[in-house]
C-alpha cells in the first residue's frame, strides 16, 4: 500500500528501518501525512522558497512540505537511523530534499540555503527554545529567514505568543514579539503523535519584521528583561536595582511606575526603558 505522495505509509516506514522512538531524542512522531500537509501549509506557499527543516524522524513533516510544494528542503537530523527512510524521499523528490546528519545546534545550515528561506519544524522542547533564541538574536536584522513555524508544548507555545498580565509573560514573549509577529496556527492532542507526549502541542508561526518594533540595543534589552524577570512578582525598583544610579528616575523616565512588576510591563515601555540605559 502506498500513501497518496506514492511512498509507504510512515508506520510501514518506521517498521522498515526500525526506527523505534528514544525518548532521549524527544521522537514522538507525526504518521499523519494530512495533518503534516496542514502543518506545512501554516508557511504559506513554499513553492519560491528553501526550507530548513530541523528534525524530520522518518520524514512526516518532510514529505508534507515536499508534497505542499517547497521548492527546496534542506533536513537536519541528528538521529543516523533516519538517513535511510529519508533517502527514500530523496529519490522520489529528485533534487528538492538534501539531508545532513547532523546536531542542529552545533551546525549553522542557513548560510547553504537561496533566500527567501523558511524554517519549519517539530523538535524536542528543550532544543526547539535554544534554536528559537538563537533564530531570534542573529548578529544583523533582518535574519537570513523569513518565517518560523514551529511546533512546540503548548505551555512554551502560551509563553511566546503572551501578552502583559497574563501568568506566562515573560523574557520570551518579549524577544518573539520584539521582533516577530507571532501566533498559534494549530493546536495539537497528544493522541496525534506516536508515541503520544504527555502534554498538548501547538505549532507557532512566527514572521520576522522589517525591524524591531521599537528601537532597542538587543544586548541591553535582554539584560534589563533578564533582570526585571529573575523576580517577577518584585517591584521593578527593587529587581532592577542591579543597574545602579537612579534607578526610579529611570523608570519613571521610561514611563513605567517604579512599583510595578514586570509582568504588567509592555515590550514598548521595556525597549524605552533598554534606550535609556544604554545611553547613560
Ligand atoms: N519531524 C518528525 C515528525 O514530525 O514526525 C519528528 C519529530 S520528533 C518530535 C523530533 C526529531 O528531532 C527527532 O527525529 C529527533 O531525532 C530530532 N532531533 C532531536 N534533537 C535534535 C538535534 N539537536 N538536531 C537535529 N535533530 C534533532
Amino acid at each position: 500500500m502506498t500513501a497518496l505522495d506514492g511512498l509507504p505509509p510512515l508506520r510501514q516506514v518506521i517498521a522498515a528501518h526500525e526506527l523505534t522512538a528514544k525518548k532521549s531524542l524527544g521522537q514522538n512522531f507525526l504518521l499523519d501525512l494530512n495533518l503534516t500537509a496542514k502543518i506545512a501549509r501554516q508557511a504559506g506557499d513554499l513553492s519560491a522558497c528553501d526550507v530548513l527543516e530541523v528534525g524530520p524522524g522518518p520524514g512526516g513533516l518532510t514529505r508534507g512540505l515536499l508534497a505542499e510544494g517547497a521548492r527546496k528542503v534542506l533536513a537536519v537530523e541528528k538521529d543516523a537511523r533516519a538517513m535511510g527512510a529519508l533517502a527514500e524521499i530523496a529519490a522520489h523528490y529528485p533534487g528538492r530534499l538534501e539531508v545532513v546528519n547532523a546536531d542542529a545546534l552545533e551546525i549553522d545550515p542557513l548560510a547553504h540555503l537561496t533566500p527567501p528561506i523558511r524554517i519549519v519544524a517539530n523538535l524536542p522542547y528543550n532544543v526547539g527554545t535554544e534554536l528559537l533564541t538563537r533564530w531570534l538574536t542573529p548578529k544583523v536584522w533582518p535574519p537570513a529567514w523569513e518565517s518560523l513555524t514551529l511546533m512546540f508544548q503548548r505551555e512554551v507555545a502560551n509563553r511566546i505568543v503572551a501578552t502583559p498580565g497574563s501568568k506566562t509573560y515573560g523574557r520570551l514573549a518579549i524577544l518573539s514579539q520584539w521582533r516577530t509577529d507571532a501566533r498559534i496556527v494549530m493546536e495539537l492532542p497528544p493522541e496525534a503523535f506516536t508515541p503520544p507526549p504527555k502534554v498538548h502541542s501547538a505549532v507557532v508561526h512566527l514572521v520576522a519584521l522589517p525591524e524591531p518594533r521599537f528601537p532597542a540595543d538587543a544586548g541591553v534589552l535582554s539584560r534589563v528583561t533578564a533582570m526585571a524577570f529573575q523576580q517577577r512578582r518584585k517591584m521593578l525598583r527593587a529587581s532592577l536595582k542591579g543597574l545602579g544610579g537612579d534607578v526610579e528616575g529611570l523608570l519613571e523616565e521610561a514611563g513605567i511606575k517604579p512599583t510595578a512588576r514586570a509582568e504588567e510591563i509592555g515590550l514598548e515601555p521595556f525597549c524605552a526603558l533598554a534606550r535609556l540605559v544604554a545611553a547613560r
